[in-house]
Protein backbone atom coordinates (compact mmCIF):
# COMPACT_ATOMS: atom_id res chain seq x y z
CA UNK A 1 0.00 0.00 0.00
CA UNK A 2 1.22 3.37 -0.41
CA UNK A 3 2.82 4.74 2.71
CA UNK A 4 1.14 7.84 2.57
CA UNK A 5 -2.44 6.57 2.24
CA UNK A 6 -1.51 3.92 4.92
CA UNK A 7 -0.28 6.84 7.25
CA UNK A 8 -4.14 8.63 6.55
CA UNK A 9 -5.50 5.46 7.22
CA UNK A 10 -3.86 4.33 10.54
CA UNK A 11 -5.12 7.99 11.79
CA UNK A 12 -8.64 7.98 10.61
CA UNK A 13 -9.66 4.42 10.90
CA UNK A 14 -10.59 4.42 14.35
CA UNK A 15 -12.62 7.79 14.66
CA UNK A 16 -14.29 7.07 11.02
CA UNK A 17 -15.31 3.07 11.36
CA UNK A 18 -16.73 4.57 15.23
CA UNK A 19 -18.71 7.51 13.30
CA UNK A 20 -19.71 5.51 10.81
CA UNK A 21 -21.35 2.45 13.13
CA UNK A 22 -22.85 5.74 15.54
CA UNK A 23 -24.89 6.96 12.12
CA UNK A 24 -25.53 4.06 10.78
CA UNK A 25 -27.38 2.80 14.75
CA UNK A 26 -29.19 6.69 14.62
CA UNK A 27 -30.23 6.30 11.01
CA UNK A 28 -31.77 2.86 11.15
CA UNK A 29 -33.73 4.14 13.99
CA UNK A 30 -35.04 7.16 11.88
CA UNK A 31 -36.34 4.44 9.47
CA UNK A 32 -38.59 2.79 12.61
CA UNK A 33 -36.15 -0.42 13.39
CA UNK A 34 -36.41 -0.93 16.93
CA UNK A 35 -33.13 -0.03 18.80
CA UNK A 36 -32.02 -3.43 19.71
CA UNK A 37 -31.50 -4.72 15.95
CA UNK A 38 -30.50 -1.41 14.81
CA UNK A 39 -27.46 -1.59 17.49
CA UNK A 40 -26.48 -5.11 16.48
CA UNK A 41 -27.01 -4.37 12.53
CA UNK A 42 -24.63 -0.95 13.05
CA UNK A 43 -22.30 -2.86 15.58
CA UNK A 44 -22.12 -6.44 14.35
CA UNK A 45 -23.32 -5.65 10.44
CA UNK A 46 -20.85 -1.82 9.87
CA UNK A 47 -18.32 -2.17 12.71
CA UNK A 48 -17.22 -5.67 12.56
CA UNK A 49 -17.77 -5.71 9.17
CA UNK A 50 -15.50 -2.65 8.61
CA UNK A 51 -13.04 -3.96 11.12
CA UNK A 52 -12.80 -7.28 9.18
CA UNK A 53 -11.47 -6.00 6.41
CA UNK A 54 -8.92 -3.32 7.83
CA UNK A 55 -7.07 -6.35 9.36
CA UNK A 56 -6.70 -7.83 6.22
CA UNK A 57 -5.24 -4.62 4.06
CA UNK A 58 -3.72 -2.48 7.64
CA UNK A 59 -2.35 -5.27 9.48
CA UNK A 60 -0.55 -4.29 12.66
CA UNK A 61 1.47 -7.51 12.57
CA UNK A 62 0.93 -10.02 9.66
CA UNK A 63 2.36 -12.67 12.08
CA UNK A 64 -0.48 -12.17 14.53
CA UNK A 65 -3.28 -13.15 11.96
CA UNK A 66 -5.32 -16.18 13.10
CA UNK A 67 -5.52 -19.88 11.92
CA UNK A 68 -8.71 -21.23 10.81
CA UNK A 69 -8.45 -23.80 14.22
CA UNK A 70 -8.17 -20.64 16.35
CA UNK A 71 -10.68 -18.92 14.73
CA UNK A 72 -12.87 -21.85 15.22
CA UNK A 73 -12.67 -21.77 19.05
CA UNK A 74 -12.76 -17.73 19.24
CA UNK A 75 -16.04 -18.35 17.60
CA UNK A 76 -17.51 -21.02 20.47
CA UNK A 77 -16.61 -18.48 22.75
CA UNK A 78 -18.17 -15.89 21.20
CA UNK A 79 -21.24 -17.47 20.82
CA UNK A 80 -21.36 -19.62 23.91
CA UNK A 81 -19.56 -16.75 26.38
CA UNK A 82 -20.18 -13.70 24.44
CA UNK A 83 -23.90 -13.69 23.17
CA UNK A 84 -25.72 -16.41 24.40
CA UNK A 85 -24.72 -15.84 28.20
CA UNK A 86 -25.17 -11.86 28.91
CA UNK A 87 -28.66 -12.68 26.51
CA UNK A 88 -29.62 -15.62 29.68
CA UNK A 89 -27.99 -13.37 32.76
CA UNK A 90 -30.13 -10.06 31.22
CA UNK A 91 -33.46 -12.67 31.07
CA UNK A 92 -32.78 -13.59 34.64
CA UNK A 93 -31.65 -10.41 36.12
CA UNK A 94 -34.63 -8.37 34.56
CA UNK A 95 -37.23 -11.23 36.32
CA UNK A 96 -35.78 -12.02 39.16
CA UNK A 97 -33.97 -8.35 40.40
CA UNK A 98 -36.87 -5.94 39.02
CA UNK A 99 -39.11 -8.13 40.75
CA UNK A 100 -37.42 -7.96 43.92
CA UNK A 101 -36.72 -4.37 43.80
CA UNK A 102 -40.53 -3.73 43.11
CA UNK A 103 -41.18 -5.47 46.07
CA UNK A 104 -39.01 -3.37 48.29
CA UNK A 105 -40.62 -0.77 47.39
CA UNK A 106 -37.28 1.59 46.55
CA UNK A 107 -37.71 4.07 43.67
CA UNK A 108 -34.40 2.94 42.56
CA UNK A 109 -35.69 3.96 39.17
CA UNK A 110 -35.68 7.85 40.15
CA UNK A 111 -32.14 7.69 40.99
CA UNK A 112 -30.71 7.84 37.30
CA UNK A 113 -30.57 11.21 35.01
CA UNK A 114 -33.66 9.78 32.74
CA UNK A 115 -34.69 13.26 31.00
CA UNK A 116 -31.01 13.54 29.77
CA UNK A 117 -30.17 13.39 26.10
CA UNK A 118 -29.53 9.40 25.13
CA UNK A 119 -26.05 10.48 24.58
CA UNK A 120 -25.27 11.95 27.53
CA UNK A 121 -26.45 9.21 29.82
CA UNK A 122 -24.62 6.62 27.90
CA UNK A 123 -21.60 8.57 28.61
CA UNK A 124 -22.86 8.24 31.95
CA UNK A 125 -23.54 4.62 31.75
CA UNK A 126 -19.61 4.31 30.36
CA UNK A 127 -18.03 6.16 33.06
CA UNK A 128 -19.67 4.41 35.85
CA UNK A 129 -19.43 1.21 34.24
CA UNK A 130 -16.12 1.30 33.67
CA UNK A 131 -14.80 2.41 36.99
CA UNK A 132 -16.53 -1.20 38.49
CA UNK A 133 -14.74 -2.97 35.73
CA UNK A 134 -11.19 -1.01 36.32
CA UNK A 135 -11.02 -2.47 40.15
CA UNK A 136 -12.83 -5.68 38.96
CA UNK A 137 -10.25 -6.11 35.75
CA UNK A 138 -7.29 -5.03 38.67
CA UNK A 139 -8.27 -7.35 41.06
CA UNK A 140 -8.20 -9.89 38.95
CA UNK A 141 -4.59 -9.27 37.73
CA UNK A 142 -3.90 -9.06 41.65
CA UNK A 143 -5.91 -11.15 43.40
CA UNK A 144 -4.96 -15.49 42.58
CA UNK A 145 -8.57 -16.74 42.83
CA UNK A 146 -10.04 -14.18 40.23
CA UNK A 147 -6.67 -14.42 38.04
CA UNK A 148 -7.23 -18.37 37.46
CA UNK A 149 -10.41 -17.28 35.37
CA UNK A 150 -9.18 -14.15 34.04
CA UNK A 151 -5.75 -15.94 32.90
CA UNK A 152 -8.07 -17.59 29.98
CA UNK A 153 -8.41 -14.11 28.66
CA UNK A 154 -4.40 -13.50 28.63
CA UNK A 155 -3.84 -16.89 27.07
CA UNK A 156 -3.41 -15.62 23.37
CA UNK A 157 0.11 -15.23 22.15
CA UNK A 158 -1.49 -12.27 19.51
CA UNK A 159 -4.11 -10.09 18.88
CA UNK A 160 -7.04 -9.72 16.71
CA UNK A 161 -10.66 -8.62 16.91
CA UNK A 162 -12.22 -12.16 17.11
CA UNK A 163 -10.09 -13.40 20.61
CA UNK A 164 -12.13 -10.58 22.18
CA UNK A 165 -14.51 -12.51 23.29
CA UNK A 166 -12.12 -15.22 24.91
CA UNK A 167 -13.48 -15.44 28.41
CA UNK A 168 -13.97 -17.73 30.93
CA UNK A 169 -17.91 -17.69 32.07
CA UNK A 170 -17.48 -16.97 35.65
CA UNK A 171 -14.94 -14.07 34.35
CA UNK A 172 -17.78 -12.51 32.29
CA UNK A 173 -20.18 -12.88 34.87
CA UNK A 174 -18.57 -10.75 36.78
CA UNK A 175 -17.72 -8.52 34.56
CA UNK A 176 -22.12 -7.94 33.84
CA UNK A 177 -22.40 -7.54 36.99
CA UNK A 178 -20.05 -4.47 37.21
CA UNK A 179 -21.19 -3.33 33.46
CA UNK A 180 -24.73 -4.74 32.99
CA UNK A 181 -26.49 -5.23 35.99
CA UNK A 182 -26.21 -2.03 37.76
CA UNK A 183 -28.00 -0.47 34.66
CA UNK A 184 -30.92 -2.83 34.62
CA UNK A 185 -31.92 -2.20 37.88
CA UNK A 186 -31.81 1.20 37.46
CA UNK A 187 -34.31 1.01 34.59
CA UNK A 188 -32.07 2.58 31.94
CA UNK A 189 -33.56 2.83 28.78
CA UNK A 190 -33.54 0.10 25.67
CA UNK A 191 -32.05 2.95 23.26
CA UNK A 192 -29.13 4.03 26.06
CA UNK A 193 -28.24 0.25 26.22
CA UNK A 194 -28.29 0.28 22.32
CA UNK A 195 -26.29 3.06 21.74
CA UNK A 196 -23.71 1.60 24.41
CA UNK A 197 -23.62 -1.77 23.27
CA UNK A 198 -22.84 0.07 19.80
CA UNK A 199 -19.65 1.78 21.23
CA UNK A 200 -19.01 -0.86 23.39
CA UNK A 201 -19.13 -3.41 20.71
CA UNK A 202 -17.04 -1.30 18.28
CA UNK A 203 -14.42 -0.26 20.74
CA UNK A 204 -14.10 -3.96 21.82
CA UNK A 205 -13.92 -5.27 18.27
CA UNK A 206 -10.38 -2.82 17.75
CA UNK A 207 -9.28 -2.93 21.27
CA UNK A 208 -8.19 -6.49 20.03
CA UNK A 209 -7.81 -5.61 16.55
CA UNK A 210 -4.86 -6.35 14.57
CA UNK A 211 -5.26 -3.10 12.84
CA UNK A 212 -2.45 -0.43 12.62
CA UNK A 213 -4.26 2.28 13.87
CA UNK A 214 -3.21 5.24 16.08
CA UNK A 215 -5.42 7.02 17.85
CA UNK A 216 -3.07 10.07 19.54
CA UNK A 217 -4.10 12.53 21.85
CA UNK A 218 -7.40 10.33 22.28
CA UNK A 219 -5.02 7.73 23.92
CA UNK A 220 -5.78 9.51 26.89
CA UNK A 221 -9.79 9.39 27.23
CA UNK A 222 -10.31 5.82 24.77
CA UNK A 223 -8.65 2.50 25.92
CA UNK A 224 -8.04 1.57 22.25
CA UNK A 225 -5.75 -1.26 20.29
CA UNK A 226 -2.75 0.83 21.43
CA UNK A 227 -2.75 0.88 24.98
CA UNK A 228 -4.51 -2.90 25.21
CA UNK A 229 -1.41 -4.46 23.66
CA UNK A 230 0.59 -3.57 26.80
CA UNK A 231 -1.74 -4.68 28.78
CA UNK A 232 -1.36 -8.20 27.15
CA UNK A 233 2.35 -8.16 27.56
CA UNK A 234 3.75 -11.49 28.91
CA UNK A 235 6.23 -9.04 31.30
CA UNK A 236 3.78 -8.84 34.42
CA UNK A 237 4.84 -5.59 35.10
CA UNK A 238 3.72 -4.76 31.64
CA UNK A 239 -0.01 -6.51 31.56
CA UNK A 240 -0.86 -4.93 35.36
CA UNK A 241 -1.55 -1.37 33.64
CA UNK A 242 -4.35 -0.32 31.21
CA UNK A 243 -7.34 -2.11 33.04
CA UNK A 244 -9.64 0.46 31.40
CA UNK A 245 -12.36 -1.39 29.65
CA UNK A 246 -14.13 1.34 27.56
CA UNK A 247 -12.38 4.60 29.01
CA UNK A 248 -8.51 5.11 30.28
CA UNK A 249 -9.03 7.58 32.78
CA UNK A 250 -9.40 5.54 35.40
CA UNK A 251 -6.03 4.32 34.87
CA UNK A 252 -4.53 7.66 34.79
CA UNK A 253 -6.33 8.84 38.46
CA UNK A 254 -5.31 5.53 40.23
CA UNK A 255 -1.43 5.13 38.49
CA UNK A 256 -1.87 2.02 36.27
CA UNK A 257 -1.63 3.87 33.00
CA UNK A 258 1.74 2.70 30.09
CA UNK A 259 2.27 3.51 26.93
CA UNK A 260 5.81 3.67 26.28
CA UNK A 261 6.62 6.36 23.29
CA UNK A 262 8.45 4.43 20.16
CA UNK A 263 7.97 0.99 21.27
CA UNK A 264 6.44 -1.99 20.49
CA UNK A 265 5.30 -4.74 22.82
CA UNK A 266 7.44 -8.31 23.05
CA UNK A 267 5.63 -11.36 23.61
CA UNK A 268 2.07 -11.47 24.53
CA UNK A 269 0.44 -14.07 26.79
CA UNK A 270 1.20 -15.86 29.80
CA UNK A 271 4.36 -17.32 30.76
CA UNK A 272 3.14 -20.90 30.40
CA UNK A 273 3.32 -21.83 26.65
CA UNK A 274 1.64 -24.84 27.17
CA UNK A 275 -1.81 -23.27 29.06
CA UNK A 276 -4.48 -25.50 27.09
CA UNK A 277 -6.24 -23.05 24.54
CA UNK A 278 -9.20 -25.02 23.75
CA UNK A 279 -12.58 -24.56 25.02
CA UNK A 280 -13.13 -27.25 26.75
CA UNK A 281 -9.89 -27.18 28.62
CA UNK A 282 -9.67 -23.53 29.14
CA UNK A 283 -13.37 -23.96 31.22
CA UNK A 284 -11.27 -26.55 33.29
CA UNK A 285 -7.89 -24.66 33.31
CA UNK A 286 -8.76 -22.39 36.47
CA UNK A 287 -9.48 -25.41 38.89
CA UNK A 288 -5.93 -26.90 37.40
CA UNK A 289 -3.31 -26.01 40.22
CA UNK A 290 -0.79 -24.45 39.16
CA UNK A 291 -1.70 -22.30 35.98
CA UNK A 292 -0.51 -19.03 36.84
CA UNK A 293 1.60 -15.85 34.90
CA UNK A 294 4.67 -16.21 36.72
CA UNK A 295 7.73 -17.94 35.92
ZN1 LIG B 1 -6.61 -8.42 31.92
Amino acid sequence: MNPTLRSALTWTVYPGVMLISILMFYSLIALGISSTISSYLAAIVCGLGLITVLELVLPYRKEWLPTRHEIKTDLIFMVLVQVLLPYLLTILSVAFLGDYVKNMGWNIHGWWPHSYPIWIQMLIMMFTADFFRYWLHRAAHTWEPLWRFHAVHHSVQKLYWINVGRFHPIDKALQFICDVLPFIVLGVSKEVLALYFVVYAVKGFFQHSNVDTKLGWLNFIISGPELHRWHHSMKVEESNTNYGNNVIVWDILFGTYLLPRNQAVDDLGLYNRDYPMDFVDQMKAPFVKGIDKEK
